[in-house]
């Protein structure tokens, strides 16, 4: 099967350099790490990836130090439900990802979401809000739509209400920014308000997790995030491989995949517009987005049932996401790029959804 729906947006999860760094990792650390991080888990690998991770986010959060966590979800619940307490409220916006969403609901503090995008609505909460403490949190690029949050406009508003801005970059972090910073140095963005979260088993290709924030941030997690201190540390060969992956990311191949990558997107975005030109179909609508996700949004479930079938009947793997992933009547094939895919891959895609637009099977 051709894949269009991994988030190995570089294609390094089998790349040669990281199969044989987690093959030196377990020869070097073993492969458990045999306990958690406050007893006796947290190895030199660990903290190496973390000071690695802490200097890449050092130009978008000054003195950022950084945590690693087993994966995303965890690191979402530890940070949600540790800044999240009686002391605070927390904005979400309404599309944010699953985790974000039960970390919230974990935390003490109330949480008041916003239509997706309606900064206007945030900002007239955030006025409203009475807690000393106010955390707003959104996902940098939505998973399910591909489209960035307009995190300078978030920015400001944080500034305005004194709030933290908690950012999760699970699709940004090695793909956007100056050498796949993420979508922080995507935007420019620089202040000690920022908290950063990104997983290591997108773009990265590894597995597992971080949190990037000013040391307050960190101690606390450290000091009272549940989902960090009682919890198995994860396999130190995976953060000496995260390592490994950081280096080929901010280095000219990884330069060169990201390239590789953009082109992609355009290559299908021109493909998919044009097929919708010629062959309208008042059903399909192809997402806002610029990056690696893109969706096809087709409406009914059956409908995207039925699409993802007859590609599955060609070889090709886009899964067809329904409801309560997304809003109910926007179920859509979630098509994801990698910078493993050729043109030839891309436009094998958009043939077989002209043939089927066209109603030839
Ligand atoms: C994948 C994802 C997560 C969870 O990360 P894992 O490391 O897979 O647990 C969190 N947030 C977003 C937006 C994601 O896409």
């Amino acid at each position: 099967m051709l894949a269009f729906c991994s988030n190995d947006y570089l294609g390094l999860a089998n790349h040669p350099v990281l199969i044989e760094a987690l093959a030196e990792g377990a020869r070097r650390f073993g492969v458990g790490s045999g306990a958690s991080h406050l007893i006796s888990g947290h190895t030199r690998a660990h903290a190496q990836l973390e000071d690695e991770l802490a200097d890449r986010l050092a130009p978008c959060i000054p003195g950022a130090q950084a945590l690693s966590f087993c994966t995303g979800y965890m690191a979402n619940l530890a940070l949600l439900t540790t800044l999240g307490d009686a002391s605070a409220t927390i904005f979400a916006d309404k599309l944010n990802h699953a985790s974000l969403v039960d970390g919230a609901l974990l935390a003490q503090a109330p949480l008041q979401r916003y239509a997706h995008g309606r900064l206007d609505v945030l900002a007239g909460q955030l006025g409203r809000c009475q807690t000393p403490v106010k955390l707003i949190v959104t996902d940098a690029v939505f998973s399910m739509d591909g489209d960035l949050a307009d995190l300078p406009a978030l920015l400001s508003l944080a500034e305005e209400h004194d709030a933290w801005l908690f950012i999760d970059d699970a699709h940004g972090f090695g793909v956007l920014g100056e050498r796949g910073r993420g979508t922080l140095s995507h935007f420019g963005l620089n202040s000690e308000r920022l908290i950063y979260m990104a997983t290591l088993g997108k773009a990265v290709g590894v597995g597992g997790a971080f949190v990037a924030a000013h040391p307050v941030v960190i101690d606390t997690l450290v000091q009272s995030a549940r989902s960090y201190i009682y919890t198995t540390a994860a396999p130190p060969a995976l953060a000496h491989a995260a390592s490994a992956s950081l280096r080929l990311i901010a280095s000219d191949e990884g330069e060169a995949q990201r390239v590789q990558l953009r082109q992609s997107i355009t290559t299908l975005r021109r493909g998919l517009s044009a097929l919708l030109e010629d062959s309208p179909r008042h059903d399909w609508r192809l997402a806002d987005s610029g990056t690696a996700i893109q969706a096809l949004i087709v409406g009914d479930n059956d409908a995207a049932l039925s699409l993802a079938a007859t590609l599955d009947a060609r070889d090709l793997w886009v899964p067809a996401i329904r409801p309560p992933t997304v809003p109910v009547g926007s179920a859509r094939l979630r098509i994801t790029l990698s910078a493993a895919h050729t043109r030839d891959d891309v436009n094998a895609l958009t043939d077989a959804l002209a043939q089927v637009a066209k109603g030839e099977r």
